[in-house]
């Protein structure tokens, strides 16, 4: 399994619960993932992101309770054939061996770039979440949140509650839009629970629809951020802009294993197995889509009993898998990005900022192959995991191929695997 997240542990659980030998891979230093970064079992926790509800609790304890293999700062970059993933873990190279591989590698903040987005300061929505929840005081800082999707809203509740000054929450989408995905979660309870909960920890705070910023102003750093609503521009004093427009998977992995991908929405392609178009390779949680916690938890059981052998055990996820993926669409449509947010970016704005390439320099290039072999956009540190969702969102191109690696790997590493391939990896083979 790669990813601990939901997902992951979901998956991992399930067909260890089967009996099989299962290796959970994940970068970071714990299980987790994105939403329940820093969980640990027995911890007393409050209402936020799902949590006080049991989920974590009964999924981490279960997972220490199962003979999951759990392998941590594993960096998977690369596999050669659809069995086999090469790692980087702790600095060394490793291979892993699975019968059968799950992929539930989750999703990252789609950023799209505005004059002055490079500046100091303006940080992903989900980014100064993770920075808070890792030791930045945000105490009395002032904070405009802005992008798109449900994010927002719990960015804002979280920031709030840790004493930021949130000054205004400021979502692309039309109000009608909202609306209707607002009244579709009377359908989803705990959904609509977790909605007003939020809305009430950010109340006093503006929500603004049909807004979204059109530059950042500041010498050194953010001073402030002029923002289009209803036609008209404003602007607004801050020290942080906390920005992202909603989710794309994280497919890269998947498309270099040969797995096929969604044009439209950059989601891995599967069936109602989870099994993806390669053969042993499933997919589960945000990589196959955006759909939230719900769903990432129904797809990774569904994923680990597929991968295991025991299909016939998913027969009781179907109609709730079903449900979830219902509100996976409402959430798709609801939070489209508006064609008028491609002109934010304008000529002069950098829109890969590791190899420092503008707008102007894109234009009139009609792939994003050839847009990275002419201006090197792409081609960086980040490896296009930023401005890649942005040419696609601008340009409508799409990656034409992956290639090896797909996460930054040390040429240590690399010259470890190339030295003694078969030899590199200490772990015996794992089923899944
Ligand atoms: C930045 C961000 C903040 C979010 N905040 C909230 C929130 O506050 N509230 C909320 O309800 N939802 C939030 N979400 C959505 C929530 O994270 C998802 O609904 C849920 O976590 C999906 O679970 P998952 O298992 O699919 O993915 P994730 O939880 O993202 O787990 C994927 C895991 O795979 C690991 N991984 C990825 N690629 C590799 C690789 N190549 N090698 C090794 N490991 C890899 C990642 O590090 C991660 O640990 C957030 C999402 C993001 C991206």
């Amino acid at each position: 399994m790669v990813g601990a997240g939901p997902a992951g542990i979901a998956a991992a659980v399930s067909a260890a619960e089967c009996g099989r030998s299962v290796a959970l891979l994940d970068e970071n230093s714990a299980p987790g993932g994105q939403i329940w970064r820093g969980f640990e079992v027995g911890q007393h926790v409050d209402h936020k992101k799902g949590k006080g509800s049991r989920l974590p609790q009964e999924w981490f304890v279960r997972l220490r309770l199962s003979s999951v293999e759990v392998i941590r700062n594993c960096r998977v970059f690369g596999g050669g054939t659809p069995d086999q993933l090469l790692t980087e873990v702790d600095g060394q190279a490793a291979e892993f061996y699975g019968r059968s591989i799950v992929l539930a590698t989750g999703a990252r903040e789609r950023f799209l770039p505005f004059p002055g987005w490079t500046l100091p300061n303006v940080l992903g929505a989900g980014g100064l979440q993770a920075l808070v929840q890792g030791c930045l005081p945000i105490a009395g800082k002032r904070v405009v949140v802005a992008g798109s999707g449900p994010l927002l809203l719990a960015v804002a509740a979280h920031l709030t509650a840790q004493k930021a000054k949130v000054s205004m929450i400021m979502e692309q989408a039309a109000t009608q839009r909202v609306t209707t995905f607002g009244a579709a979660l009377a359908l989803h309870p705990g959904k609509l629970a977790h909605a007003i909960l939020y809305r009430w920890q950010t109340r006093g705070i503006p929500y603004r629809t049909s807004a979204w910023p059109l530059r950042v102003n500041g010498e050194e750093k953010l001073e402030s951020v002029t923002y289009l609503h209803a036609g008209r521009q404003h602007t607004i004093a801050c020290d942080y802009l906390a920005c992202g427009f909603h989710l794309v998977p994280n497919n890269e992995l998947a498309s270099l294993l040969g797995c096929e991908i969604a044009a439209d929405t950059g989601a891995v392609r599967i069936d109602d197995s989870q099994r993806t178009t390669v053969p042993h390779v499933y997919c589960a949680g945000e990589t196959a889509g955006i759909g939230g916690l719900e769903l990432a938890l129904i797809e990774g059981q569904i994923a680990g009993f597929a991968a295991a052998g025991f299909p016939d055990r998913t027969q009781s996820l179907k109609a709730e898998h079903a449900r979830q993926r219902r509100f996976a669409v409402r959430l798709e449509a609801a939070f489209a990005i508006r064609p008028e947010i491609r002109s934010i970016a304008e000529a002069e704005t950098i829109v890969c900022r590791c190899e420092d390439v503008r707008r102007k320099q894109l234009e009139g290039h009609t792939s994003w192959r050839a847009a990275k072999l002419l201006t090197r956009c792409g081609m960086g540190a980040c490896q296009g995991r930023i401005c890649g969702a942005a040419c696609r969102f601008l340009f409508n191109w799409n990656p034409d191929s992956q290639r090896l690696p797909v996460q930054p790997v040390s040429i240590a590493a690399l010259m470890g695997l190339s030295k003694n391939p078969m030899q590199a990896g200490t772990i015996p083979p794992a089923e899944v």
